[in-house]
């Protein structure tokens, strides 16, 4: 037995959750943007102290996370020098820049990304993407396969290391390990898409885990049927019986920091940036929306949906601003920054045709937000419009809906994850124009009592599963479905049992044979005679 301070866990994702800067010969933490960081790095951080037990399914003696770095190897070793500010251990990984281009900005982001999204037709096909792809893949398995001791506890994180869980497997047979997908699975019509031999190796590289969790029922139901069509494992339950194994697939819809967000108005920080937002806009309602620049998030379509609400209500005209908030992301792919141009060109066109001498109906900013600016947003505003043509979750709008006090409307794409969590928000087809702008005038006109009671519902459900709940609930099945795996082993030979049993057979002078059939080569049959 491995007791609770002895238990590690040891979290995986492609990068680390900050980069390094270097300032006036000071080193610097400096914190990356993205849901995954921005969710885990609270639980990462909590202090031992600050953790209410009742609420932790496992507890671990140490945590270390795993990525890759982002900044020069000389000067880690430099900062590696000072003591840790932060409660958990970071072990950086650094890959060869050629190499991780390919397999970052090559199968990731333009092979798998596209595809995973719904967007076919943006999809690149190149083997060599592949290669590099199951290179870092094996990468990332070694280091953990070195670093990895008994009674440890895996989990690797989303869609840039698919093949990790397998190649750990391989070598460590009785590895605990999860894996959690943060972009949606994409149903077997869009997936069969890639070549036969990736197909095979993404599943297979899945199902090396004990427990893969998805943020919807729907992304796990594509995924069993994946399985099914690609390996022809059925499942029973959510649970695969494979090669001598079990593997659970599950949904855990990520939740956000509710406390942090919804805390944030008391701040003096966040309520001085919102009072100076509300005072440049006085009298006008305020419309918001911040995405990574990605073709996922919809911004053009947007855009188009705005332009059709100032042209179906007049009436609105110098009475709204919507504030476009674009952060900077992938740009060293050509599709993200034709999306630049095209967000940029249609920014600019709409203000032309409605702006006055005394005011401009869109505000657009393309940079990061910290989270003092973010705050102030989400509490300024009127209307959250987060309309994704696709995504894993969102959550811009989870973090919106725990922060606003007692006002506010959300509008949210049906196709994002988390419109199945927050059913009391307009909820829109993204493409379609015509009803953003309906949606539009419906938040703007809704009474503020209607507006109090759907926040007050979806605030409800954001606090009993937020991300606390959401890492807990992970763990904990983890460790249900690890034990589950060891009662069903006695049934199962382990190479090394196999290997003896084999070496005492061929010794043997004399052999019994004892065999048996159903319940043992083949499920037991309801009827004997089958
Ligand atoms: N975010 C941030 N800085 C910004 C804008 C956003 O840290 O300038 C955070 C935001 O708080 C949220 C995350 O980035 O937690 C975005 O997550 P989401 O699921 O909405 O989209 P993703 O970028 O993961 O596709």
């Amino acid at each position: 037995m491995v007791d609770s301070i002895s238990k590690r866990l040891i979290l995986v994702s492609n990068r680390l959750p900050f980069q390094l800067v270097e300032k006036d010969g000071e080193i610097a933490l400096k914190q990356s943007d993205g849901g995954l960081v921005t969710a885990l790095k609270g639980y990462f951080e909590q202090e031992a102290g600050d953790v209410d037990q009742s609420r932790n399914a496992e507890q671990f003696g140490e945590k270390i996370w795993v990525g890759s770095a982002d900044f020069p190897e000389k000067r880690w070793n430099k900062y590696l020098q000072k003591p840790a500010p932060q409660s958990f251990h970071i072990d950086a990984l650094f890959i060869n820049p050629k190499s991780y281009n390919k397999y970052y900005n090559g199968f990731c982001n333009a092979t798998l990304w596209p595809l995973f999204h719904y967007f076919p037709s943006y999809v690149v096909y190149d083997e060599t993407f592949f290669e590099e792809y199951e290179k870092v893949n094996q990468l990332f398995a070694n280091h953990i396969i070195d670093l990895v001791r008994p009674g440890d506890t895996i989990w690797i994180h989303d869609y840039q290391l698919f093949l990790v869980p397998q190649m750990i497997r391989e070598r460590i047979p009785d590895a605990t390990i999860g894996f959690f997908l943060h972009i949606p699975f994409p149903s077997f019509e869009v997936f069969r898409l890639l070549h036969r031999p990736w197909k095979e190796k993404i599943i297979r590289g899945i199902l090396g885990a004990d427990l893969v969790g998805f943020h919807t029922h729907e992304y796990v139901q594509h995924f069993l049927k994946a399985v099914r069509m690609v390996t022809g494992y059925d499942h029973h339950y959510r649970v695969i019986e494979h090669d001598n194994r079990l593997t659970k697939a599950e949904l855990y819809p990520l939740g956000v920091d509710y406390d942090k967000f919804n805390g944030s108005g008391k701040r003096e920080d966040v309520t001085a940036v919102k009072e100076t937002i509300v005072k440049n806009f006085p009298d006008k309602k305020i419309i918001f929306s911040v995405d990574r620049l990605d073709y996922t998030k919809g911004i053009t379509h947007r855009l188009s949906g705005y332009e059709q609400f100032l042209e179906n209500y007049p009436e609105w005209r110098e009475n709204v601003v919507f504030i476009l908030v674009v952060v900077p992301s992938r740009q060293i792919i050509s599709k993200y920054n034709e999306r630049l141009k095209l967000i940029e060109e249609q920014v600019g066109s709409l203000n032309g045709k409605f702006s006055t001498l005394s005011w401009q109906p869109v505000i657009y900013r393309y940079s990061s937000l910290d989270f003092t600016e973010l705050c102030a947003l989400y509490e300024a505003a009127n209307v959250g419009l987060i309309t994704p043509l696709r995504d894993g979750m969102n959550l811009v709008a989870k973090e919106y809906v725990a922060s606003s006090p007692d006002h506010g409307v959300l509008i949210l794409s049906e196709l994002a994850g988390a419109a199945i969590e927050m059913g009391e928000a307009i909820l829109v087809n993204p493409l379609d124009a015509s009803e953003t702008a309906e949606a539009i005038n419906q938040a703007l006109t809704m009474p503020v009592l209607e507006q109090k009671r759907r926040l007050s519902v979806m605030r409800k459900r954001l606090q009993e599963y937020d991300v606390l709940a959401w890492v807990s609930d992970f763990l904990g099945q983890l460790s249900d479905i690890k034990s589950q795996q060891q009662q069903e082993h006695s049934k199962y030979l382990s190479p090394d049992m196999r290997k003896n049993l084999v070496h005492a057979y061929q010794k043997a002078r004399h052999r019994s044979l004892l065999l048996d059939y159903d319940g043992t080569l083949v499920p037991f049959a309801r009827n004997p005679r089958e």
